[in-house]
């Protein structure tokens, strides 16, 4: 593999390089807790070092409020918005964070692509960097290394505080082209870095947990210390549920269509005409949250939806973890086992 040696104090020149691809977006700190990926104005604040982003990449390329169309009710007509995009280079991008890119790939170009979505992904280069796992993360839960490199186009590991710098595609290849400040050596992955939050089971059995678990008692205990906030689903970077809205001006003459974020944890998601509402209870709302991560998609596709980044349990207001959910299923499966051989 092409490999290249960094100094940590390059990485600003090797940010400014990028920069003649087009926009470089990268991880910046926001107040005294919190990163954000925002657009680089100047590479010396761009952080190399941090757990993750309040939201995710997906903010990048499915906005959280996109206006769709201005229309006229006047003369009966419509103007859709045409999006034009500008080459992007993401810097700093951890392993699942990738993974997430390439699953909202799977959920958003397959069949009728997502025009817009479309766009902004072919034009866009991903550089990674490796990270060190805080009580969070639980990505090798779900089968993702904090060196899985698929996706990416360049991948920076953090070897004695300075870089290794990955070559991976053609397009890698080219946005470090006639960059002086590296040197070739010999690929060496660091295995010193260790999640410390596990699920117990390897991800491939736990469709069978989730086959047993639907009336699981596990889902009460959650439903009843759970807010229905939405925190957990906005800030997950495989969840991708909008709602589609007209907002008519004062006149009643004319009008635009937005497209927003949505979530199903949120009461009213599953409100239909007629005020019927499918998933009225949070109990129903918590289950179908967990299936959608481990059950529905993965019976489909063979891979967890989840990435095991660890935002919804770090943000979640109620402290409710996901990975202890999956725990609690699994011991609930073991027991029921344990009682139906002993009962044999
Ligand atoms: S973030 Fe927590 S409290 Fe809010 S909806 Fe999700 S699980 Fe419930
Ligand atoms: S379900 Fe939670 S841990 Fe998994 S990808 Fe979504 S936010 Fe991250």
């Amino acid at each position: 593999m092409e490999c290249y040696s960094l100094l940590r104090a390059d990485v600003p020149a090797l940010i400014d390089h990028l920069g003649k691809f087009g926009e470089v977006v990268a991880p910046h700190r926001k107040g005294d807790v919190s990163y954000s990926f925002e657009s680089v104005l100047d590479s010396s604040q761009v952080v190399l070092d941090y757990n993750r982003t309040l939201l995710p990449l997906k903010k990048l390329f499915l906005p959280p409020v996109e206006k769709l169309m201005d229309f006229s009710l006047k003369n009966m007509s419509f103007d859709p918005v045409e999006l034009t995009t500008q080459p992007r280079v993401f810097f700093g991008v951890h392993s699942y964070e990738m993974q997430s890119i390439l699953r909202l790939d799977h959920s958003m170009l397959s069949g009728n692509a997502e025009s817009n979505y479309f766009k902004r992904r072919k034009n866009s280069r991903f550089v990674g960097i490796s990270f060190e796992p805080d009580d969070f993360h639980f990505s090798e839960s779900v089968g993702i290394a904090i060196e899985e490199m698929e996706g990416f186009d360049l991948f920076l590991n953090e070897i004695d505080d300075d870089f290794q710098l990955y070559v991976l595609s053609d397009n890698g290849r080219s946005l470090i082209q006639g960059f002086k400040q590296i040197r070739t050596v010999e690929a060496e992955l660091s295995g010193k870095r260790e999640f410390k939050k596990k699920i117990r089971y390897h991800y491939n059995r736990l469709p069978r947990i989730f086959q047993y678990a639907y009336k699981s008692k596990v889902w009460a205990d959650v439903a009843e210390k759970c807010v229905g906030c939405g925190a957990c689903t906005l800030t997950c970077p495989t969840c991708f549920c909008f709602d589609v809205t007209d907002e008519v001006s004062v006149t009643a003459e004319d009008g635009l269509r937005q497209r927003t974020w949505d979530s199903c944890m949120l009461s009213t998601f599953a409100e239909v005409a007629g005020g019927e509402n499918f998933r009225e209870k949070t109990i129903n709302r918590t289950r179908h949250r967990l299936y959608r991560k481990f059950k529905y998609i993965t019976d489909e596709e063979g891979l967890p939806w989840c990435v095991g980044c660890g935002r919804c349990t770090a943000f979640c207001p109620a402290g409710i973890s996901l990975p202890d959910i999956v725990n609690e299923l699994i011991q609930e499966d073991e027991k029921a086992q344990y009682h139906h051989t002993v009962r044999v």
